[in-house]
């Protein structure tokens, strides 16, 4: 395969693979996340992935996201959940999108955007994260209109839904609590008359860690990339005879400069590292602008050569340094800075324990100037 200055690899079988699994693992249906450019990994592509990997639904935060789906091809159940009032609510009604209320203000504004065509709505329930939808004290009048709304054929109610805070802690108290808020919520929608077709509460972490979270569908976001939601927590999904989670997303780049530095010279803005020996540099042409988180200065490791190989000195915008010690390389060299593991480069696991954050956020920002390419059985070996 040829490769440009940087590369971004999207290996659409993994994504087909792990939705599959899971799919498979959680026995029930499976929404799969792509919001925020299906999390790096594009959107489109990585939502045709899911859908072939057995998705009923995609799950997007913005009503843009959703036209996105629809502008690209995709025909299925999408959800969207996040709006500002005076958002196109018609134009995704009108995209048979499913749109998500969090309040009645929100709910008179998806009616109004309507217009008769039974706007197919869904309620969130605010069990204890206290970011989006409803809170408790209004459940029984959101409900009480909905199922008014309902009745009356403006909207039809196709779930009811929560999320949780510290699914990836399966033992933390507000699991259990957020489980039972959720449970008075059904009860309370179903007293209201409303018979949702989904009820859902589990994201990629509960619906590994949590089975009797999973109601009638489980949102997947992170595990459907192939990264563990609660690393050092979630079950194994390998057996004998297939693969567990296959991380879908490779970043490389190849090798701008190969150097020579002598002892007691240092690298990088601030020169906050010192060579202690004679040793060989090589320049990495990708920096924070490009999602390299700055944090990996002096932490993170990329493969060159077969070898793990140390960040020196800062991140840079455009640019950053790994030490080659004695060993031979030249410009050109590939130098992957995460991608499966398999081949002994780092996972975006690595990465964010380097950086002090989560996978999530590794490969949700990784672009700026890489070229992002598509692997599939039917293009591998040509350009990505
Ligand atoms: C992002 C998101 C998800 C997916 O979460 P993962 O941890 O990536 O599986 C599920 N539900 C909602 C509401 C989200 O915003």
């Amino acid at each position: 395969m040829t490769r440009g200055r940087a590369d971004i690899v999207v290996e659409l079988p993994a994504i087909r693979h792990n939705v599959a699994l899971l799919r498979q693992h959680a026995g029930v249906p499976v929404m799969t996340v792509v919001k925020a450019d299906g999390y790096g990994h594009g959107l489109a592509p990585a939502g045709q992935a899911a859908r072939e990997g057995g998705a009923t639904w995609l799950g997007v935060a913005t009503i843009d996201e959703a036209l996105a789906l629809r502008a690209a091809g995709d025909t299925g159940r999408v959800l969207c959940w996040l709006t500002v009032p005076g958002e196109d609510h018609a134009a995704a009604i009108e995209a048979d999108v499913d749109v998500t209320v969090y309040s009645r203000a929100e709910l008179a504004e998806v009616v109004a955007a309507a217009a008769g065509r039974a706007a197919r709505v869904q309620v969130k329930v605010d069990t204890g994260l206290s970011r989006g939808g409803a809170p408790r004290g209004e459940w029984e009048e959101l409900f009480r209109r909905c199922a008014d709304e309902e009745r009356a054929g403006r909207i039809r109610v196709t779930g009811v839904w929560s999320h949780f805070a510290c699914s990836d802690e399966p033992d933390h108290p507000a699991n259990d609590a957020q489980q039972a808020a959720f449970d008075d919520a059904l009860a309370l929608a179903a007293a209201a008359g409303l018979s949702p077709e989904v009820r859902h509460l589990s994201n990629s972490a509960a619906a590994l860690l949590r089975p009797a979270a999973r109601y009638d569908l489980v949102r997947l976001g992170l595990a459907s990339y192939g990264l563990d939601p609660a690393p050092g927590r979630s079950p194994d999904l390998r057996t004998a005879h297939r693969p567990g989670l296959l991380p879908a997303m490779g970043a490389v780049a190849r090798l701008a400069m190969v150097k020579r530095v002598a002892a007691g010279e240092s690298v990088s803005y601030g020169h906050t590292w010192t060579a202690d020996r004679p040793t060989t540099l090589g320049l990495v042409p990708v920096g924070y602008a490009d999602g390299v988180p700055r944090h990996a200065g002096n932490r993170a490791e990329v493969l060159v050569r077969g070898k793990r190989r140390p960040v020196r000195g800062r991140v840079c915008m455009d640019q950053f340094v790994v030490d080659l010690g004695d060993d031979h390389a030249e410009p050109g060299d590939e130098a992957w800075l995460f991608g499966t593991g398999l081949l002994g480069e780092p996972t975006a696991q690595e990465w964010a324990e380097w950086c002090d954050t989560i996978s999530y956020e590794i490969v949700s920002r990784i672009g700026g100037r890489f070229r992002r390419g598509w692997v599939d059985e039917s293009t591998r070996g040509s350009n990505a």
